[in-house]
């Protein structure tokens, strides 16, 4: 059973699901979305997170690296990323904390331990536990299996947050332990779909489809980005496939932000989202308007 990487365990969590929550981020996504407000989410290995602002070129990682990969030039230090082994010596010695590894493998027993140690408030507020991402869906079935078969002996209320590009036979493995799904759709188009996301939709709407077909509690999840979906053609499209094909039990709609950019230069990675937009408030209300006279009236806007 591969263990799959941790990013983050967020305690009290109230936007990932119903109540207060802790909410575990998975690595490892197989969509690319352009606008992604977690880019250390995507890749399924441990990454180096530079912090540019906070090195003051003192050369302590330089010197310490036993693999050489550092050069500090113009008082910023340079990592040949393909040649670090990503040992974490660098870490304790950057007193400036520029250095951080981010992915750690939790055994299930361990995530379980920090898990229980909020148990107090799911029981208080209607909460539980979110498995997040990357896309927890893609992540090792039998851990998974086991993980979510422990969590729910301990009677918590299981959330799993997909962007459902994962194949169907990881839903059917774990579709009796989860009580919600929540699940993004972006845009109808298929075309759009694989130029910002980097694959088509076609898997993501058979997921939905199936998952609403076995009665499962759906939140449906839009993020609208100005110049990619937000549009009210883009959003009639979205209203028509839901009403024909999905139960759906809430909706929220997620306007895009920058939030997270700064993210992308710490992992020396471009972000490719500078052109986007951030829907107007009266656009939102225009769509809120779509989906309610169509019957769908638990529809709000944020998380
Ligand atoms: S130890 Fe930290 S502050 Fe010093 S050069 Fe390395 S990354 Fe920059
Ligand atoms: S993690 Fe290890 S190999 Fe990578 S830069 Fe730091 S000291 Fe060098």
């Amino acid at each position: 059973m591969a263990i799959p990487y941790v990013i983050n365990i967020q305690k009290y969590s109230l936007h990932d699901g119903d109540g207060i929550r802790t909410t575990i981020f998975f690595k490892g996504c197989l969509l690319n979305c352009w606008w992604c407000h977690n880019p250390e989410s995507q890749r399924y290995t441990p990454e180096l997170l530079f912090n540019y602002e906070r090195c003051k070129g003192c050369k302590e990682c330089e010197k310490i690296c036993p693999e050489h990969v550092i050069k500090v030039e113009e008082n910023i230090a340079k990592t040949e990323r393909e040649n670090c082994i990503l040992c974490e010596t660098c870490l304790d010695y950057c007193i400036n904390e520029a250095r951080e590894i981010v992915g750690k493998q939790y055994p299930i027993e361990e995530l379980l331990k920090e898990i229980d140690k909020d148990k107090m408030f799911y029981e208080e507020s209607g909460g539980g536990v979110t498995l997040s991402g990357g896309e927890i869906m893609t992540q090792d079935i039998g851990y998974l299996v086991e993980l979510l078969k422990k969590i729910k002996k301990r009677g918590y209320h299981i959330t799993i947050d997909t962007c459902g590009y994962a194949p169907q036979k990881n839903y059917e493995a774990l579709i009796d332990y989860v009580d919600t799904f929540l699940y993004d759709i972006k845009t109808m188009d298929n075309e759009v779909h694989k130029k910002y996301m980097g694959k088509g939709n076609e898997l993501i709407l058979s997921n939905l489809k199936y998952l609403s077909e076995c009665g499962k509690n759906i939140y449906i999840r839009i993020p609208l980005i100005g110049g990619v979906n937000s549009s009210q053609e883009s959003i009639k499209d979205i209203v028509k496939f839901l009403k024909e094909n999905v139960q759906v039990k809430k909706i929220n709609l997620l306007p895009y932000h920058k939030a997270g950019t700064n993210k992308y230069e710490k992992l020396d990675l471009s972000y490719l989202g500078e052109d986007f937009v951030t829907p107007s408030q009266e656009e939102l209300e225009k769509y809120l308007d779509i989906f309610r006279k169509n019957g769908f009236s638990d529809v709000k806007i944020g998380g």
